[in-house]
């Protein structure tokens, strides 16, 4: 009796602070609305290559990269970002290239650099250099810097501000600029490698707007599953695992830290092929919301241009 009691009195806790915790509702539009995001892509190419060579990037394959991208962010049926897990769930965010400039000209959305104008500085984080090449407003803009890498790298962002639980986890450094970088080699669908079709900027994207990796932590550390608050993602429907899951192709389960339940291996957020991705579930959709509805530099990027039809 006394049991049930104390459970019952637990129980009423729980319902009270989830009801009074914004973190477990979910924030964003209602279902048929989106959100817009204006994007500028800064393509810094090595010198002298003309558009369409080497890592000056041609306007279609920068295109194509961003119809990706929403098809993945909307799981659009009939593309690859499509899918019919049960958690798997719609992210109603859409992005487009920016048409207005800082200045209000008319734009492309996309910036050429010669890559020779500037040497990045040695010594600072990404986000204090990649500025040189050009920066706007992080407020009203999501910038994305495109450069030749060496092939390990693939991509980084700057993550969120704000009190949503695990972004304290996401390292944030002392820095000027604000926006992602992804290796020029791996944006977009790449003519030489069948394996990049543009799920680089897909997780990046995830980072920018608040998710953790599904094992929780960066890209080296491999926990336990002991170790529970080191290996949460924060996101309930996304099962815990300790390290990156990997390669789907060998299509073996791989199952999460309660043995049953397999890993999210389609997850945008793991680590794998490019071609097994097509998945963000419901609740990392509601951090992503959270963050479009609350976090500086996040919230702006949507104010002037979301639709609510
Ligand atoms: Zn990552």
């Amino acid at each position: 009796m006394k049991k049930l009691f104390v459970l019952a009195f637990l129980s009423f806790l729980f319902l009270t602070a989830c009801d009074e915790d914004d973190h477990s509702k979910d924030p964003g539009p209602e279902n048929g609305a989106k959100y817009e995001i204006p994007v500028v892509i800064h393509i810094v190419h090595r010198a002298g290559e003309t558009i369409g060579e080497g890592s000056n990037l041609s306007t279609e394959r920068i295109v194509k990269q961003i119809e990706n991208l929403n098809n993945d962010f909307r799981r659009k049926k009939g593309t690859r970002g499509y899918n019919e897990h049960p958690d798997g769930a719609d992210a109603q965010i859409e992005f487009k290239l920016a048409e207005i400039d800082p200045l209000g000209n008319r734009s492309t959305g996309i910036r050429r650099i010669n890559g020779d104008i500037i040497e990045p500085r040695n010594g600072a984080g990404p986000f204090d250099w990649l500025p040189d090449y050009g920066f706007w407003d992080p407020n009203k803009y999501v910038n994305i810097w495109v450069m030749p890498q060496g092939k390990t790298f693939f991509g980084v962002a700057n993550p969120p501000e704000g009190d949503l639980p695990g972004l304290d986890k996401m390292v944030i450094e002392v820095k000027t600029g604000d926006g992602i970088l992804i290796n020029s080699l791996y944006f977009g669908e790449s003519d030489d490698d069948p394996n990049v079709l543009g799920r680089t900027l897909t997780h990046e994207m995830g980072h920018f707007l608040g998710l953790l990796h599904l094992w929780g932590g960066d890209p080296i550390t491999i926990w336990n599953c002991e170790d529970l608050d080191k290996i949460n993602d924060f996101c309930d429907d996304t099962p815990s695992v300790t390290e990156p899951t990997g390669n789907c192709v060998l299509q073996e389960i791989i199952f999460a830290c309660d043995g049953t339940t397999p890993a999210l291996r389609n997850n945008y957020m793991d680590y794998t092929d490019d071609a097994c991705m097509n998945m963000f579930t419901k609740d990392q959709v509601k951090r992503m919301h959270w963050v479009l509805e609350n976090s500086p530099r996040r919230k702006s990027l949507t104010s002037a241009a979301t639709i609510k039809r």
